[in-house]
């Protein structure tokens, strides 16, 4: 099998050409095939080589490396062969008619053969564009992978435009003398082509070979149903990057944004169908075309952050390390710790990472909820430390009763352990209202309404830094 993805550079990599893009990685690895990478960039206005370079890093971010790399810019001399091949066959036609006029789908009279105008469009003296000549009354038909056999008639095809020059040939055009070309046996693409697919098939008659087969995936849609667009939301691979996703969990949505594993047959056990969790080479061991789903995909943000935070708690604290290296740009000081291992606040910087390793949904946010562990120059207001009704000398008692308590840990607890510690503590504290301790305690450490949970507080500062934090509230309290 030969398969590959053919995005053009007219834009950064776009979720639906990476779900694509997966889909054909997927069975070209899965049946030993070649997957190949074809930037279609012949669209000289349009295509550009930072959203080339883009398309291609971003591939790779996700995983799907390609066995071979083809630029249609530098193909032009076999676009040319096949042109001239149509034309002298006489299966193409020079049309003086503006390229794409809406209406006369045969225009009769330019079909027939001027005697000069091949000669003329070659050399250039005469403008037009080459249009096919589309039988009439036949069937094409497009047996395909997802949607089971396609109806065309020829009727309703126009006499469509494959090249408006000699060196300017048209995406129907080149897109079928490259699948011949580079043999390739399966095209997986958006639905958004199916109206090409007939004149494709069409193309290949004419030049003399089979079709591969073909299988449209079914669009993506915003969640309010519509066409899933820029406008609603991220649509770009750098764009969700940029916001902190994971590249297993990118892979692991969209392989599920159209593909399904289905119910286990014979066992009925669901168990298995209702696998969601996928790595890319367990994908490339269970995945299937007659799985995909037929109908369109609502891409849910909600769904692609559930599966993000699953993959950020399973990495290993130092790989997960690594990945928040990009994300530290809002947060240099966060930087500077992380990027020093004897830095002093190292420890303390390792082990917020992992408090909030078990709760973000985003790297990003990751980094934000790490750089909150810092000590603000801006302490809080002091009436924010009491908790409930209590008084100024309540508060101040139960500050000091929780030093002392932190002052006595040893300071090599793991996290459960502590938090199981303080939790007793606080029990057998103010008949047992948790608040009257934990409240004051977990204001005083982090200066904030809302933070992290005292006991993740305590973990992630330490017995001194956590001292020093409550000292400092209880002279606010005292002023
Ligand atoms: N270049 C086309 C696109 O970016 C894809 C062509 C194809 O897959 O046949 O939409």
């Amino acid at each position: 099998m030969r398969l590959r993805i053919a995005p053009s550079p007219t834009g950064y990599l776009h979720v639906g050409t990476a779900r694509a893009a997966l889909y054909n990685w997927l069975l070209a690895r899965q049946k030993g095939g070649i997957f190949i990478l074809r930037i279609e960039d012949t669209d000289k206005v349009r295509s550009k080589k930072e959203y080339e370079n883009d398309i291609m890093r971003h591939l790779k971010w996700l995983g799907l490396t390609w066995d071979e790399e083809y630029r249609q810019s530098e193909r032009y001399e076999l676009y040319r062969k096949a042109l001239l091949q149509l034309l002298s066959e006489k299966k193409v036609y020079i049309s003086y008619d503006e390229p794409h006029v809406e209406g006369d789908r045969r225009p009769a009279d330019t079909r027939a053969f001027r005697k000069n105008a091949v000669f003329e469009f070659q050399t250039g003296k005469q403008g037009g564009v080459v249009r096919f000549m589309t039988p009439d009354h036949e069937e094409v038909v497009c047996d395909d992978m997802v949607r089971g056999p396609i109806h065309f008639n020829t009727d309703d095809i126009e006499d469509f435009s494959i090249a408006k020059g000699l060196d300017e040939p048209l995406y129907n055009f080149v897109v079928t003398v490259d699948d011949i070309d580079l043999g390739i046996t399966d095209v997986i693409r958006g639905e958004d082509h199916i109206s090409n697919t007939p004149k494709q098939m069409l193309l290949y008659k004419a030049l003399g070979h089979t079709p591969p087969r073909f299988g449209h995936l079914p669009l993506l849609l915003a969640t309010d149903r519509s066409k899933l667009s820029k406008r609603k939301g991220t649509t770009s691979m750098k764009d969700f990057v940029t916001q902190g996703f994971l590249p297993e969990a990118m892979v692991n949505y969209l392989a599920l944004l159209g593909w399904h594993l289905g119910a286990s047959s014979e066992t009925g056990r669901a168990s298995a169908a209702d696998q969601e969790f996928f790595t890319l080479d367990e994908l490339v061991k269970v995945f299937s075309m007659d799985r995909v789903r037929k109908s369109n995909s609502v891409f849910d943000m909600a769904k692609l952050r559930y599966f993000n935070s699953h993959y950020i708690k399973a990495l290993p604290l130092d790989d997960l390390l690594k990945r928040l290296e990009p994300y530290y740009e809002q947060q240099p000081h966060v930087a500077e710790i992380a990027g020093a291992t004897n830095h002093p606040l190292h420890e303390r910087f390792r082990r917020a990472v992992q408090v909030e390793q078990s709760r973000a949904e985003l790297l990003s946010d990751l980094v934000t909820a790490v750089a909150s562990y810092r000590d603000e120059s801006q302490p809080c207001d002091p009436a924010m430390l009491h908790w409930k009704i209590m008084t100024t000398e309540e508060t101040i008692a139960s500050l000091q009763h929780s030093k002392s308590l932190i002052a006595g840990l040893r300071g090599d607890e793991e996290l459960a352990e502590l938090q199981a510690s303080l939790l007793q503590k606080a029990g057998e504290y103010k008949q047992g209202d948790r608040g009257a301790l934990l409240w004051p305690l977990r204001v005083a450490l982090s200066n904030k309404e809302k933070s992290p949970s005292p006991f993740e507080l305590v973990w992630v500062l330490g017995k001194d830094e956590s001292c020093d934090r409550i000292e400092g509230a209880l002279a606010r309290l005292r002023t």
